[in-house]
């Protein structure tokens, strides 16, 4: 049996249990952007809040591309949320290779290069990758100016997180 239809099978049993409540619309109050990392998952254990204040936008990396800042503006605007936590992790999968690397590879040992070089988002080193995140955040201007934007590192040896402070404003001229 496939771990899809195992997971078919548990979700009966889920859903005798289920809270309908649940299906009404929520109401987030805080939206992280984490990796695809599995030891990411728990974020109601990791941040200590009930899963249902927490929005979550997940990529590799992460990456906070043009699409998760069209999610943050609608998790902001639309939905509610008043805060924004960018959570790194030690250990990242996209440390370990780089996009050029990645793309090579995979045309080789697929046997088939027709297509495009896919953008990976790999990068080298967490700490930088989340002030460069905050700083693409904090610059958008369909975020408003009063939403708190923190990043942090999730070490995961420890289970302890590590604030990274944004780059210093530069002062104006
Ligand atoms: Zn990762």
């Amino acid at each position: 049996m496939s771990i899809i239809d195992k997971a078919l099978e548990a979700n009966r049993k889920y859903a005798r249990n289920y809270n309908p409540t649940m299906g009404k619309r929520p109401a987030p109050k805080l939206v992280v952007v984490t990796c695809m990392d599995p030891r990411l998952s728990d974020l109601p254990g990791i941040l200590g809040l009930p899963q249902a204040d927490i929005d979550v936008i997940r990529t590799g990396g992460p990456a906070v591309t043009e699409d998760v800042l069209g999610e943050l503006v609608v998790s902001n605007r639309v939905l509610g949320t008043t805060e924004i936590l960018l959570l790194n992790h030690t250990g990242c999968g996209f440390t370990t290779f780089t996009d050029e690397e990645l793309n090579a590879k995979l045309s080789a040992s697929t046997g088939d290069a027709s297509p495009a070089p896919m953008r990976f988002f790999s990068y080298k080193d967490p700490e930088e990758n989340t002030r460069e995140q905050i700083k693409k955040v904090r610059s958008h201007p369909w975020i408003a100016k009063d939403v708190p934007v923190r990043g942090f590192i999730f070490d995961v040896d420890t289970g302890l997180l590590r604030e990274v402070q944004p780059i210093a404003q530069q002062t104006a001229a």
